[in-house]
């Protein structure tokens, strides 16, 4: 999973006492801090007293359902992510629950991992709204520079370049994690986002022009490496 600056906090609301503790234990493995409630009410008391990051909020729960409970925390006008969690596979919930505030939508049984990307693009995407990293957007190394805000690059032979939004994110999904392998799964996830999926080979033409733009010999790459099976590391 992709590193976390600082230990997001999730509030986990689910009734089913073995699937609230699994839940728990896993989330705290990537390094979440996590609140569980198993209730309804218990869900509006928790986020007027605490900070989430996200909620994962069974939509089936004793005393108020969780579509009830998200209308709730919206018409307080907090906007914590909420991602729904239901036993019910229909889209009549899915739809209710997305029109009611919810941001997204898993039916049991689910995916571990998956639920943990989700997750994991939830509280990142809000990270970035909430926090612009307005001082740190211009990233520099070997005598090139990426402009996150301005969506342009000097390249090695010192030309401005224009980076488009994809070019940007990957970039910066990249630099951050220096020296960390990103998988492409994450890259998809997070750069071209869950419900649109390219293939792999479009994330291979990106890195393919990143080296044209940012290595002396792109046969040689000392930046953009690919990782064989696995996705792709940035070194500086
Ligand atoms: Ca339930």
């Amino acid at each position: 999973m992709v590193a976390k600056q600082y230990k997001a906090s999730l509030l986990i609301a689910e009734d089913e006492e073995s699937l609230r503790e699994a839940l728990k234990l896993n989330m705290e493995l990537e390094g979440y801090e996590v609140t569980t409630v198993d209730n309804g009410p218990g869900v509006i008391k928790a986020v007027k007293n605490e900070y989430f990051d996200l909620i994962i909020l069974d939509i089936m729960l004793p005393d108020m359902d969780g579509i009830t409970v998200c209308e709730t925390i919206r018409m307080q006008h907090n906007d914590v992510p909420i991602l729904f969690l239901s036993a019910r596979n229909s889209s009549a919930d899915r739809v209710e629950g997305l029109k009611k505030g919810g941001d997204d939508y898993l039916t049991k049984p689910f995916n571990l991992e998956e639920l943990l990307l989700r997750v994991d693009k939830l509280v990142t995407k809000n990270k970035k709204i909430k926090e612009p990293q307005t001082i740190n957007d211009v990233y520099e190394f070997d005598g090139c520079v990426i402009d996150f805000g301005a969506h342009e690059c000097v390249d090695k032979d010192g030309e401005k370049r224009e980076l488009s939004k994809k070019e940007a994110a990957l970039l910066r999904l990249l630099t951050e994690h220096e020296g960390e392998v990103v998988s492409r799964e994450q890259i998809l996830q997070i750069v071209w986002g869950y419900n649109v999926y390219p293939t792999t080979r479009t994330i291979d033409n990106f890195i393919l022009n990143f080296r044209k733009f940012f290595e002396r010999d792109s046969r040689n790459p000392r930046h953009f490496h690919s990782i064989r099976g696995i996705g792709y590391k940035f070194t500086k």
